[in-house]
């Protein structure tokens, strides 16, 4: 069935980002918007909605506060409307619950006409626009994008202007993990909920990797570690040098703005990639909370002499795994291999059952027509600083740039800010206001200071001009010798 409706704006998946999209499209009557997602119904990482794990962002970060703090689809708006506003004043605490936000973003979801689940999308491809009013039209003249999509009922087509690709992440597994069976369950932590009852049985599981979902298992799995009885071994191996916490002080969140994200993709892309790795722990550490919880909670448990059942593994990386069946008595059982990263050795690990926090990954996705969005060299999206992927500027990126734009793209408390922009390319105004400063700190050179063309230092000549001289003056002077250095 193909719609006759030629739409403004098409955004396929609906996670946040294109939700925040449908929310803030709304309002508008200059865009007529329609939003495709294959799922059933709006659900935000179910496998990990833990009893009491809040999210790592204020509840300003919502689907549109930062946009519009005046809309219906708001946080508060969502409190109020269930009741739930004065509870939530009382409890005094920025970070709602991660389950909290999972019903607020369903109760939007609920509202908007524009939302079409049950979709996949397998083709989009560019035709001849016949009204010849798609904008800017290419060197082949006016053109719209046709969507196919897969429903129960059969193919759909829909015909638009402009398009927005949401389609998120999907969890990523190590290849040596990956088909790995035959013992106790093998878990990405995107499905840890569902299999944490078959997990806490096991008789013994091992986290592998590192960051804010391993941590929540691990400390959830912990609660059943060291009680006597049916209690479970419990292990943790991560590649990470330490089990670093998520940097959260406030210059640093500055580099979560719009200036910030200027100078980081006016850098070169390969001296992004470096940084993009470097930037890890602004956004791929624990919250220190959990981490001091964890450490409470081992402590607890091994008052009194009792032993607790767990080892903790840092700097250590899984090499290979197999099964051996006839292991654990003949239950079967997992034998990872483990190499240190600093001794360089390896050792065996045997383990009943296996939690694998080894992340999330993006791709751009296959049902784009060849040649419809700008590739880089090694095949990822080539996006420009208002999140296009094409050179007429109609097809828009959400969470699909991190290599390009750095922390800000999965970033839940900048959706609604690059939906603005979004906004303002398919409108040709600024519907909602566009923020262009927000930092009291300057990123890159201070504007009109006549800039000198340098190579850039090499990175070992900056990682040391950032060292603060070990006995030299405090912080700030250091700061000004940087600037002095560079
Ligand atoms: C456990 C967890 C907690 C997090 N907590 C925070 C936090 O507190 N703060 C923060 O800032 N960030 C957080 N993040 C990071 C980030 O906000 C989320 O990953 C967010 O869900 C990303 O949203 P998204 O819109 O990009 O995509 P997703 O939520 O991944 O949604 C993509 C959608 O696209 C759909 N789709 C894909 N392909 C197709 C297709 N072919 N046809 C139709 N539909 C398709 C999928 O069905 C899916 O619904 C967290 C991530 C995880 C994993």
């Amino acid at each position: 069935m193909t719609t006759d409706q030629t739409y403004d704006l098409l955004g396929i998946g609906i996670g946040p980002f294109d939700l925040g999209l449908a929310a803030l499209a709304e309002p508008l009557d200059d865009v007529d918007a329609v939003f495709l997602d294959q799922r059933d119904g709006f659900s935000w990482h179910a496998g990990m909605l833990i009893e009491g794990t809040t999210l790592q962002v204020p509840f300003l970060a919502d689907l549109v506060t930062m946009a519009d703090p005046t809309s219906r689809y708001s946080f508060l708006a969502w409190l109020k409307a269930t009741g739930r506003l004065y509870p939530f004043y009382i409890r005094e605490s920025f970070y709602p619950l991660r389950a909290e936000y999972d019903q607020y973003c369903r109760w939007v979801a609920e509202q908007l006409p524009a939302l079409r689940w049950g979709r996949r999308v397998t083709s989009v491809v560019r035709i001849a626009d016949p009204a010849g009013i798609g904008p800017g039209a290419g060197p082949d003249g006016a053109y719209l994008f046709e969507v196919t999509a897969e429903t129960p009922e059969g193919i759909e087509k829909y015909c638009a202007k402009h398009l927005v690709l949401g389609t998120g992440t999907r969890p990523r597994l190590p290849a040596h993990l990956t088909g790995l069976e035959g013992a106790g369950p093998v878990v990405h932590t995107s499905d840890y909920l569902p299999r944490r009852a078959e997990l806490a049985a096991a008789g013994s599981v091992t986290v592998v990797g590192s960051g804010q979902s391993a941590a929540e298992v691990y400390r959830d799995l912990l609660e059943g570690c060291g009680t006597g009885a049916g209690e479970h071994r419990l292990d943790w191996v991560t590649r990470s040098p330490r089990f670093f916490p998520m940097e959260y002080t406030k210059l640093t969140l500055e580099m979560t703005s719009p200036e910030y994200t200027d100078h980081y993709v006016s850098l070169p892309l390969e001296q992004r990639d470096i940084l993009g790795r470097e930037q890890r722990n602004l956004y791929k550490g624990i919250s220190g909370d959990l981490v001091d919880d964890i450490y409470d909670t081992l402590y607890r448990k091994s008052a009194l002499g009792r032993e607790v059942p767990t080892t903790l593994l840092t700097d250590t990386e899984v090499v290979a795994a197999r099964l051996d069946a006839d292991g654990a008595d003949g239950a079967g059982e997992y034998v990872l291999t483990l190499r240190h990263a600093q001794l360089g050795t390896i050792a065996e690990h045997r383990t009943r059952a296996i939690v694998a926090a080894t992340g999330y990954a993006g791709s751009v996705p296959e049902f784009l027509a060849p040649g419809l969005v700008n590739l880089d060299e090694r095949g990822r999206y080539d996006v420009a600083r208002d999140y296009t992927v094409d050179d007429d500027r109609r097809i828009h990126v959400v969470n699909g740039e991190e290599h390009t734009h750095g922390v800000t793209a999965p970033d839940l408390g900048f959706g609604a800010w690059r939906n603005s922009v979004i906004l303002a390319d398919v409108t040709g105004r600024e519907p909602y206001p566009i923020e262009r400063r927000i930092a009291f700190q300057q990123f890159g050179l201070p504007d009109g200071e006549a800039p000198v063309p340098a190579e850039p230092a090499p990175r070992a000549a900056l990682r040391q001009a950032q060292e603060p001289a070990a006995t030299g003056p405090s912080v700030n002077q250091s700061d000004t010798k940087m600037e002095a250095a560079l």
